[in-house]
């Protein structure tokens, strides 16, 4: 979202003008669009992606270039993302053809118990803002592992090169856009009560100017230091110190409108982290392979189970009102059964091949009136039982669940050798904690809000509680389909849960309803989780909305929905780089050499 940076590097998104040392360059155009060869990237912000290109033009592979991409991305989208939060990392390998995943995600401390987000006087849960803004939320950041781990693992280049133009950029700064401005001025408040916060976010107590340089040079200490320390420094060293020091005791400004709950982490939390090397889940989708997330993200299980509900019950190419409905259907009904199933694998016995099973798709998506909506909150069916080929749901309906953070960044990356990164990275909320490791020029994710405060409905079993040590439920959905076992398209995108529905409708637009993947990702979206109302954006044509209204749907606006990075190889061994047009701004794509 912040535009330009001043790299002394070729530029690589074209109609860009090059850079004169010591300046800050114009900002790099921004397309939405790029087709061509060599290697691809797609990302929310022109600086990010013409890293990751220059990357890759350098020889890097898509490894490289994705965490170089993400670690310029936590430079000039610091309140989604950084090496104080976590993600999920998708990787598909070309020489052994197989599709390999990385778990990052914040993990609570040892000290956390079930009851950690209620109020002890009441018994009941805080109010979500207090858990936002605190550092009990602070789960332990997985990002730097996830970064050494797939470098190491999957890439060319180490840590300290993977860091560099990132840490550039740091130095020599970007020029504030409206969007940067707006995070910051919309987190004016918050950001003001912890005093580094406000010292690196609100110069002179304002958010930047748009078309201002903001330098970040304390990240790009750190950034130098990580590289030639390594991620011990961060997780069994000195940095890790300072991380916990900080949850532990947020640094509060006086005068402070907040009380900024402590944290329970502790240095042995993390040093005892680990990124974990998951099995994807897989799905086969009218002869696509799909392959996504394991829990502890629920993204990869709930497109899943979606896409078979659709494949068993929606043929391709239905009018738009069908597949809309059908589309809305069956995240309902996914939606129910990821709620009640799905949490940390390591606590909770998730049934995952039940939920991925065709058989249960089969049972779940009978239950799809074509021409009515369902009533939500519809019940969850059950994965475990053998499929009887019946149609009816075994649960009770239970609660749906409460907000969640509209923050987080989504980057793709290809390279000339045909491995695909598809990576989901996050702070949790857009600014996380608002807490800002003094000195150190990044922010601590409140990923544990991600965890159900109580049980969503009294007397049913929930598998998002907080437990030491349990990662909370993710929606993230980082996701690549092969056809004919080579990749076709990696996609993905952040905003919370409807992360899932914004995957499942660009899949659905590009697969069965005959658009492009740029018409797929610029279509208008729609999100249905289960709750009373759907929610549509402003873009949805207005005899769509009578239309489904006329099915019983119950439409409610909002402004934005996701906002997509993806990626396609068409024939010839081209690849086409899709970013957002409009949502957020705009993002860019790139391609190493570009069609024309
Ligand atoms: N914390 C959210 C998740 O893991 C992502 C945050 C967001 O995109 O709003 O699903």
């Amino acid at each position: 979202m912040a535009l330009g940076a001043a790299l002394g590097l070729a530029l690589t998104v074209p109609g860009v003008a090059s850079a004169h040392p010591g300046e800050t360059p114009p900002p790099p155009a921004k397309q939405p669009v790029a087709t061509g060869w060599g290697g691809a990237v797609s990302s929310v912000d022109p600086d990010a992606t013409r890293i990751g290109l220059d990357v890759l033009r350098r020889g890097g592979n898509a490894v490289d270039a994705a965490v170089a991409t993400a670690a310029a991305l936590g430079v000039t989208e610091p309140y989604s993302s950084g090496i104080g939060g976590g993600g999920y990392f998708v990787y598909y390998d070309a020489r052994s053809r197989t599709v390999r995943t990385l778990d990052g995600r914040e993990t609570a401390p040892a000290a956390m118990r079930e009851g950690a987000f209620l109020d002890p006087a009441t018994g009941l849960p805080i109010p979500f803002d207090q858990g936002v803004n605190s550092g009990l939320s602070v789960g332990v950041p997985g990002t730097p592992q996830t970064w050494n781990t797939a470098l190491r693992k999957w890439g060319t280049t180490d840590l300290r090169a993977a860091l560099r133009p990132a840490q550039q950029l740091a130095e020599r700064g970007f020029v504030v856009d409206a969007t940067f401005r707006d995070q910051t001025a919309a987190n004016a408040t918050r950001f003001d009560d912890i005093t580094p916060t406000a010292k690196l976010f609100l110069p002179n107590g304002q958010p930047p100017v748009v078309g201002s340089v903001f330098r970040n040079p304390d990240l790009a200490r750190t950034y130098d230091e990580l590289g030639r320390k390594g991620v011990d420094w961060f997780y069994r060293g000195g940095l890790g110190r300072e991380v916990v020091r900080t949850a532990q005791r947020p640094p509060v400004a006086p005068g402070a409108d907040r009380v900024f709950r402590p944290g329970l982490i502790e240095t042995d939390d993390l040093a005892r982290y680990r990124v974990l090397d998951q099995r994807p889940t897989r799905i086969d989708y009218r002869g696509l392979d799909i392959y996504g997330m394991a829990p502890s993200s629920s993204g990869g299980s709930t497109v899943g189970e979606a896409l078979n509900i659709l494949e068993t019950t929606a043929p391709p190419r239905m009018d738009e009102v069908g597949a809309t409905h059908y589309y809305l259907e069956a995240s309902r009904l996914a939606f129910a059964d990821r709620n009640r199933y799905v949490g940390d694998p390591a606590f909770v016995d998730v049934p995952l091949r039940g939920l991925l099973a065709d058989g249960f798709a089969k049972e779940r998506g009978c239950l799809i009136d074509p021409d009515h909506a369902a009533v939500s909150p519809v019940p969850p069916g059950d994965p475990t039982a053998p499929y009887q080929r019946r149609c009816a749901p075994s649960g009770t309906p239970e609660a749906t669940e409460p907000i969640e953070g509209l923050s987080t960044t989504h980057l793709v990356t290809a390279d000339r050798w045909g491995n695909v990164v598809s990576y989901t990275l996050t702070i949790e909320q857009t600014g996380g904690s608002a807490i800002t490791v003094p000195g150190r020029g990044f922010l601590l994710n409140n990923e544990l809000t991600d965890f159900n405060f109580a049980p969503l409905t009294p007397g049913v079993p929930d598998p998002n509680l907080p437990a030491p040590g349990k990662r909370p439920r993710s929606s993230m959905s980082p996701t690549i389909v092969l056809k004919d076992g080579r990749p076709f398209v990696a996609v993905g995108s952040p905003g919370g849960a409807t992360i899932i529905t914004t995957v499942l409708q660009v899949l659905n637009g590009r697969v069965d309803r005959g658009l492009t993947l740029p018409q797929a990702v610029a279509a208008p979206r729609l999100s249905q989780r289960n709750g009373a109302a759907t929610e549509v954006e402003p873009g949805v044509p207005a005899s769509l909305r009578t239309a489904l209204e006329q099915r019983g749907h119950v439409l409610k606006a909002n402004p934005e929905i996701g906002a997509v990075a993806a990626l396609e190889f068409l024939p010839g061994g081209r690849i086409q780089a899709v970013a957002e047009p409009a949502r957020r701004g705009g993002g860019a794509a790139g391609v190493v050499r570009p069609e024309n």
